[in-house]
C-alpha cells in the first residue's frame, strides 16, 4: 500500500512540477509575440509615415521639375517684354503648353491680379482662374515664391486615374506671375508607384479610410481627392510569417514535446512500477507473501523511536511452529510449504489491520502490536495463535498436526530498543520451547537472569568444572506398591559461590549451546559412578543430553568412566530424551546396541513430551521409560490423560520394560499410578534430589520412604 501511494506521488510531482515549466513558457512566448507585434506595429506606422512623405515630396519635385523646365523655356522672355498684347500671350501661353504639356496656364499681373493671358481647356477655365487668383491673393501676402502642390476643388478623378495636377507658379519678371498646372496621367503614376515602391498606386475620389492614403485637399483643407497605394507592410509580413512558422514550430515543439513526455511518463511509471515490484519482493516473503524480517525489523524501528511520545506498549511475538521439522521429513516440502501458507493465513485474521504478521525465515514467523494496552492484549492473540495451530492441517488430502510456541516482549518495559525487546522476546521463546513448546511465555524479568546465566555459562562454567563448584543429588525412585527405593537419578547441580545453588534447567541448555555439554556430561558420569560405588544394590540414572550422546566416541568415554570406576556397568542407568533419536536413529541404534553390550541400562526420559513416543519405544532396546511430570500435570485435568498414562503403562509392561513416573507429588497420583500398574515413582511425595549422604540415610529407612520424618532438607 505504502508503495502504491508513493508510486501515484511522484507521477503526481511530475505532471505537478511540468505545469509552472509550460506556464513560463507560455508567458515568454507571450510576452515575445506581444513585443514584436507592437515593434512591427510601430514599424509599419513609421514606414506609413515615410511612403507618405516621399509621396508628398515627389509631388513637390514634380512641380519644382516643372518651374525648372518652364523657366528655361525662351518663350517666357516674350510675356516678360511686356510689348505684346492679350492674343501674342495667349499664343506664347498656347505654344508653352503644348510643348511643356500642361493642360492649363495662366498669367496673372501681380499689382493687381489682373488675369492677362489664360490658356485651357475651357469648361474649367473660369473655375480655375478664380481658384489661382485667390491662391495669388493669398500668397501675396506671404511674399509666395516658389512652386506649391495644390489642386483645384473641381478636380475629377478620371477613369483611367489621371486628374491630379502639379501646380505651379512662377514669378515672370517683376510684374508677372505665371500659373500653370498638369495632369499626371497613368503612366506617370506607375512612374511614381516604381520609383517609390508603392504597389498600385491610384487617385480615388473624396477622402480615404485607407491609412496607406495621402488627401490632396482643396483650398478649403477638405480633402477632394486622395492618392492610395497597397501598403508595404513588410515588418507585419514578416511578423506574420513569423507567426505561422512560430505556429508551425510551436506545434513541432509542443507535439514533440508531448510525446516525449508521454514517453518519459510511460517510462517513469514503468520505472515505478519495477520499482515497486522489486520492492514488494525484497519486503516479502516469496512463499506466503507475508512481509519478510526486513519490513519487521523497519516497522518494529519506526514504533520503538515513537514509543516516548505514546501512552500505550509495543508487543513483539516471536513464532516458532513445533514439529515442523517432522513435517517436511514424513510429508515432503510441498506439504511443508503447505502448512507455511496455511498458519500465516489462520494467524493473519486474528490481527488488527495496523498488526504486522512477518515470515522470518523457516518456520518461524513474527507478530507486531502497535498499540497494546496491557499484556493480556498479547497473551490473548498468543493463545488464539495456539489454538488456531492445533486445528489439524490439511495439505493436499494429508491431515497433519503441528504447534506453534510463542515468545512475548513488551516494550518499553521489557527493552527500549528493537534490538533488546527482540532479545527478550527470543528469551521468552526460548524458554516457553523448554517447558514444554505449544505454548506461550512472556517475557519477565526474571528471564534477564536466564540471559546472565547464558553469560555466566560462558564466562564461568568451564572453570566451575574445575573448581570443583559442581555437585550431584540424588533422587530415589521407589516400588510403586512397597513405597522402597529402587533406584535413584542423579541430578548435577552448580554450587555458585556468588549465585549459590544453580539448577541445571538453568545452565544445561547453555552448556550445550556453548559446548560444554561434554566435559560436563563425563564429569557427571565419573562422580555417579564413583558415589554409586557407595550404594553397589543400586542402579543410577544418569542423564544423557542429545549433544553429548551425538558425540562420536560417547560409547568410548563411557566404556572408560566405567572402567576406570569400580562399579558394575549394569548399575549405570542411562536417560535418553527422544531428541536423542530423532536425528539420526541408525546412528542411535547403533550406539544403544553398544552400550546394551557394555552392560549398560536404557531409560527413556520424559516419555510423553516428544511426538511419536510409541515408535521409538518399538524400535529401541530401553529397559525402562519414564513418564514425564507433564503427563500426570495434565491427569489431573482431564480424565484423557489418565486414559493415556494407563495405556502407556499397559504398553509399556507388554514390552517388558519397566515403566516409571516422575513428579509424582500427591498420593492421588500415587495411588492412581499404583493401580494401573506403574512399577516405580519418583517424585517430592517421596523424597527430593538429595546430596549423597542425605541418600544414604533414606536408604537406611526399612519401607516406604514417603513416610520417613523429617522431610528431608532439600537441595533441589
Ligand atoms: P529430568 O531428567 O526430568 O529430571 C527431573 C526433574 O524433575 C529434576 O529437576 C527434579 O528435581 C524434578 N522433580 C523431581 N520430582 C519432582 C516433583 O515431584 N515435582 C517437581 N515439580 N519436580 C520434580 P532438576 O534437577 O532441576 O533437573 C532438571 C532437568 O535438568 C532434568 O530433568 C534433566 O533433564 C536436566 N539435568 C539434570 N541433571 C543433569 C545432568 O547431569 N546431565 C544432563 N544432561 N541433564 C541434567
Ligand atoms: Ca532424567
Ligand atoms: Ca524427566
Amino acid at each position: 500500500m505504502v508503495s502504491r501511494k508513493s508510486q501515484t506521488g511522484s507521477r503526481h510531482s511530475v505532471s505537478i512540477s511540468l505545469i509552472p515549466i509550460a506556464l513560463l513558457v507560455l508567458c515568454v512566448m507571450g510576452s515575445l509575440a506581444l513585443v514584436a507585434h507592437s515593434a512591427a506595429m510601430r514599424q509599419v506606422s513609421v514606414e506609413l509615415e515615410r511612403e507618405k512623405l516621399q509621396l508628398t515630396q515627389s509631388f513637390h519635385y514634380e512641380a519644382e521639375g516643372l518651374l525648372s523646365v518652364l523657366a528655361r523655356d525662351e518663350g517666357l522672355g516674350d510675356l516678360v517684354s511686356g510689348g505684346q498684347n492679350r492674343a501674342d500671350r495667349d499664343r506664347t501661353l498656347q505654344n508653352l503648353l503644348r510643348r511643356q504639356n500642361l493642360d492649363y496656364a495662366v498669367l496673372v499681373s501681380r499689382m493687381d491680379g489682373v488675369t492677362l493671358a489664360e490658356v485651357g481647356e475651357p469648361d474649367v477655365i473660369l473655375q480655375r482662374a478664380r481658384a489661382v487668383q485667390m491662391v495669388i491673393d493669398n500668397s501675396r501676402m506671404r511674399g509666395m515664391e516658389g512652386a506649391t502642390l495644390g489642386i483645384g476643388r473641381e478636380a475629377r478623378v478620371a477613369q483611367d486615374g489621371t486628374g491630379l495636377m502639379t501646380f505651379a507658379t512662377l514669378p515672370v519678371g517683376r510684374t508677372l506671375v505665371l500659373i500653370v498646372t498638369r495632369p499626371i496621367n497613368t503612366l506617370a503614376l506607375r512612374r511614381l508607384a516604381t520609383m517609390l515602391a508603392l504597389p498600385n498606386l491610384r487617385v480615388i475620389a473624396g477622402r480615404s479610410t485607407l491609412e496607406s492614403s495621402l488627401a490632396i485637399t482643396g483650398l478649403d483643407s477638405r480633402a477632394v481627392m486622395s492618392v492610395i497605394w497597397d501598403p508595404a507592410r513588410e515588418a507585419s509580413d514578416i511578423l506574420g510569417e513569423l507567426a505561422l512558422f512560430g505556429f508551425i514550430g510551436t506545434c513541432l515543439v509542443a507535439t514533440v514535446g508531448v510525446l516525449l513526455f508521454r514517453r518519459i511518463r510511460r517510462s517513469t511509471e514503468e520505472l515505478l512500477r519495477r520499482e515497486a515490484q522489486a520492492s514488494h519482493e525484497a519486503r516479502h516473503d516469496a512463499l506466503s507473501g507475508l512481509p519478510n524480517r526486513t519490513v519487521f525489523i523497519d516497522a518494529l524501528n519506526e514504533n520503538m523511536e515513537d514509543l516516548p511520545h505514546r501512552d500505550h506498549s509495543v508487543a513483539v511475538l516471536l513464532l516458532d511452529l513445533d514439529k515442523f521439522k517432522d513435517v517436511n521429513d514424513t510429508y515432503g516440502h510441498a506439504a511443508g510449504d503447505g502448512v507455511l501458507v496455511e498458519f500465516g493465513a489462520r494467524v493473519r485474521p486474528l490481527l488488527r489491520q495496523t498488526d504486522v504478521l512477518a515470515r522470518l525465515g523457516g518456520d518461524e514467523f513474527a507478530v507486531l502490536l502497535p498499540a497494546v494496552r496491557s499484556h493480556l492484549d498479547a497473551t490473548r492473540l498468543a493463545q488464539a495463535i495456539v489454538d488456531a495451530t492445533n486445528r489439524p492441517f490439511v495439505v493436499d488430502g494429508i491431515d497433519m498436526r503441528i504447534g506453534v510456541t510463542v515468545g512475548i516482549a513488551i516494550g518499553p518495559s521489557d527493552g527500549t530498543d528493537s534490538a533488546t525487546l527482540l532479545r527478550a522476546a527470543d528469551t521468552a521463546l526460548y524458554r516457553a520451547k523448554n517447558e514444554g513448546r505449544n505454548r506461550f511465555n512472556l517475557y519477565e524479568h526474571r528471564m534477564n537472569e536466564q540471559e546472565r546465566m547464558r553469560k555466566l555459562v560462558d564466562d564461568e562454567l568451564r572453570g566451575a568444572i574445575e573448581r570443583d563448584e559442581l555437585t550431584l543429588v540424588y533422587q530415589p525412585q521407589v516400588h510403586a506398591d512397597s513405597g522402597r527405593i529402587a533406584s535413584v537419578e542423579a541430578l548435577v547441580r552448580w554450587r555458585h559461590p556468588v549465585h549459590g545453588m544453580i539448577s541445571p534447567s538453568m545452565f544445561i541448555s547453555a552448556a550445550e549451546e556453548r559446548g560444554l555439554i561434554v566435559p560436563l556430561g563425563e564429569w557427571v558420569m565419573r562422580r555417579a559412578m564413583r558415589d554409586a560405588a557407595r550404594w553397589p544394590k543400586l542402579r543410577v540414572g544418569v542423564n544423557v543430553s542429545a549433544v553429548q550422546f551425538r558425540q562420536k566416541d560417547f560409547v568410548r568415554s563411557v566404556a572408560r568412566v566405567l572402567k576406570e570406576s569400580a562399579v558394575q556397568s549394569s548399575q549405570l542407568e542411562l536417560e535418553l530424551t527422544e531428541g536423542v533419536l530423532v536425528e539420526d536413529a541408525d546412528q542411535a541404534q547403533a550406539a544403544m546396541m553398544e552400550l546394551r553390550s557394555l552392560g549398560v541400562k536404557l531409560a527413556l526420559d520424559d516419555f510423553g513430551t516428544g511426538y511419536s513416543s510409541l515408535i521409538y519405544l518399538r524400535r529401541f532396546a530401553f529397559d525402562k521409560i519414564k513418564i514425564d511430570k507433564s503427563f500426570l500435570d495434565q491427569m489431573e485435568a482431564t480424565g484423557e490423560s489418565a486414559i493415556l498414562v494407563h495405556s502407556v503403562v499397559h504398553l509399556g509392561r507388554a514390552l517388558g520394560l519397566e515403566v516409571t513416573a516422575e513428579g509424582v507429588e500427591t498420593e492421588e497420583q500415587r495411588r492412581f499410578l499404583q493401580a494401573v500398574g506403574c512399577h516405580l515413582l519418583q517424585g517430592y511425595l517421596f523424597s527430593k534430589p538429595v546430596a549423597a549422604e542425605q541418600l544414604d540415610e533414606l536408604l537406611q529407612v526399612d519401607g516406604d520412604i514417603s513416610r520417613y520424618p523429617p522431610r528431608q532438607p532439600t537441595a533441589a
